[in-house]
């Protein structure tokens, strides 16, 4: 039986948890064991995305470790003030196809992607919603005119949940969303993407789970890890007691340069998502976003990874390679 901390969190409120995060390179760095001198290229300006990291996150980088990969993940460095006329800030075109301004995108046949929040609990450098216009409040108003819409969409079967970070919702708000969507008959599945799990697991309380239980048989949960560290104890408890609600998980990465980009942390990956109960699912090659392209990879390098992987695992543990092109109607595989 698993009795986790994360169990007992809820008491003291995830929120108040999630308030001490790190929000300034300095204070990161300096629990890290780490001077800012030593970091070549940080980027000690305020910055439009500005650094944010669980302390629950922090505890799993190497102290002193300027390469660690989970830091690269969150430190902001001055190469990504360096411009690249190849990177823009709307890379898969969603703002300029949504149907509703931040809310409801329909990009691919029979599933709409909701924007629920503008919010993480994390902030990943590479994102590529970096730049997206979250500006403008989503608030239940908002929420309900797309949950309206959907009524309307019986061409839609899957409701995918994302953000921001969408488990960052109340539970009271997440119970909402859930309840309607599930309602309408058209509506054969509800996905959440997020990466709370990994990068916070004291989210996954008690309540949490009750909320989301009583829609598992609809629901299915992608994960976003990008590395083998990323998996602790803490958060393979938190898969634990999500799976234990009868709800498929599937993991979603992205490739980056300097942090996975090579066979070990791969292989390790997928085994350490197996025994956590989650299986592959997507390897996303970087979305040109502007601010990332330091984490970009020629496509080859990325072909002779999965072919690697696809030598080394069962075909149920190497996740596909794919890159999203706008436009198309599907992710397209990078072989
Ligand atoms: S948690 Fe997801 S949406 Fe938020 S910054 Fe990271 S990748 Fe982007």
């Amino acid at each position: 039986m698993i009795t986790s901390k994360v169990d007992n969190v809820e008491l003291k409120s995830w929120k108040t948890i999630l308030q001490q995060s790190y929000l300034s390179w300095d204070d990161l760095l300096k629990y890290l064991k780490i001077r800012a001198e030593d970091v070549s290229g940080l980027n000690i300006l305020e910055s439009s995305f500005p650094l944010r990291v669980t302390k629950q996150y922090a505890s799993r980088i190497e102290k002193g470790n300027l390469e660690d990969p989970l830091l690269k993940q969150v430190l902001p460095i001055t190469l990504e003030e360096r411009f690249n006329p190849l990177y823009s800030i709307d890379p898969v075109q969603e703002i300029g196809t949504k149907q509703q301004p931040n809310i409801l995108i329909n990009k691919y046949q029979g599933r709409a992607l909701m924007v629920a929040t503008g919010s993480c609990a994390i902030h990943c450098r590479y994102c590529f919603r970096r730049h997206y216009p979250y500006s403008e409040k989503i608030g239940e108003k908002k929420i309900s005119s797309a949950l309206d819409e959907l009524a309307t969409r019986k061409d839609i079967n899957e409701l995918i949940i994302s953000g921001g970070d969408p488990l960052i919702l109340d539970d009271s708000k997440l119970e909402k969303i859930l309840e309607v969507a599930s309602s309408y008959s058209h509506i054969k599945r509800i996905r959440f993407h997020t990466r709370v799990p990994v990068v916070f697991p004291e989210r996954v309380t008690p309540g949490f789970l009750q909320t989301i239980s009583s829609y598992s048989p609809l629901l299915v949960i992608v994960t976003h890890i990008n590395h083998p560290n990323e998996i602790d104890t803490n958060v393979a408890q938190a898969m634990n007691l999500i799976r234990n609600q009868k709800i498929v998980l599937l993991n979603q990465s992205v490739l980056l340069r300097g942090v996975n980009d090579n066979i070990d942390a791969l292989l390790r990956l997928s085994h350490k998502l197996f025994e956590v109960g989650i299986l592959p699912y997507y390897m996303h090659v970087l979305d040109k976003v502007a601010g990332a392209a330091h984490f970009d990879l020629p496509r080859s390098r990325a072909q002779l990874l999965q072919t690697k992987l696809q030598e080394l695992l069962p075909a149920y543990l190497v996740p596909r390679f794919v890159e999203e092109i706008p436009g198309q109607p599907s992710k397209t595989s990078v072989t």
